[in-house]
């Protein structure tokens, strides 16, 4: 039950008197489009439930949809730092792009930056719970090897997590960094396996790593062993 002319009043328009909107897919974060709004299209989109808003080009308001049928249906809306622009989340009801492109974002600018880490390490989880799931890429002869993992159980996993880790501690004694980023990905993507396996899913990890971060690794340490010597 938000008020839109209250909301509305706790923005910082631009000179032009509008606020950036941007729009992303409520349930795959994947951003859609760009859009402007002024008070009125906020009150619309907040109180019709349909995206709408000011059309630059045309100077009036736009409920997105209102010609193509294309709709973007509301479900939530966030204010950023300093009030002047809003994430809009919203499913769309057809291509939100007027090219027939399901985002407006699909032209990359130059070479792609290289993909960050946390992004790989969920692709790698992502594709192995397809495995499990009995989906996604094989070899020739129709064999994966995730897939082999999986089906031989917790002492094949756990023999190759004992074997890479081996290895990691080896490499880490020479002096090639490049053997050491090679045994350490071994290690991670057997590790990924093996939570596969068991089920537990990545953000459980990081939820713990997470917690764990707030203190130092000493205070840490010492917190585990008190736990484990006193259980409640
Ligand atoms: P629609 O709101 O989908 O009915 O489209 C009406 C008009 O708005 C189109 O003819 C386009 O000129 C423009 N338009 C539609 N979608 C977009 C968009 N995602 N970004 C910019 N302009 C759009
Ligand atoms: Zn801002
Ligand atoms: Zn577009
Ligand atoms: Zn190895």
């Amino acid at each position: 039950p938000t008020d839109p002319a209250a909301l509305w009043s706790t923005l910082t328009p631009g000179p032009d008197g509008l606020v950036a909107a941007v729009v992303q897919h409520a349930d795959s974060g994947e951003v859609l489009m760009l859009g402007y709004m002024n008070a009125e299209a906020l009150a619309r989109t907040l109180t019709g439930g349909r995206v709408t808003f000011w059309s630059r080009s045309r100077q009036k308001l736009w409920e997105k949809g209102e010609t193509s049928g294309h709709t973007l249906e509301l479900r939530g809306l966030h204010v950023d730092c300093d009030a002047d622009a809003l994430l809009v989340q919203a499913v769309p009801r057809g291509p939100t792009c007027h090219t027939g492109a399901p985002s407006c974002f699909f032209r990359p600018v130059g070479e792609p930056p290289a993909p960050r880490p946390s992004a790989v390490f969920e692709q790698v989880f992502a594709e192995i719970c397809e495995r499990k799931a009995g989906r996604g890429m094989t070899n020739r002869d129709g064999k994966s090897y995730v897939r082999e993992l999986l089906a031989a159980g917790v002492p094949k996993i756990a023999a190759k997590l004992a074997e890479e880790a081996g290895e990691l501690a080896e490499a880490l004694a020479e002096t090639d960094r490049d053997h050491v980023a090679r045994e350490a990905a071994d290690l991670v993507f057997h590790a990924l396996v093996g939570l596969a396996h068991a089920d537990v899913a990545l953000a459980d990890v990081a939820a713990v790593l997470e917690r764990r971060m707030g203190r130092s690794g000493l205070d840490e340490k010492a917190a585990r062993t008190q736990t484990a010597a006193s259980p409640a």
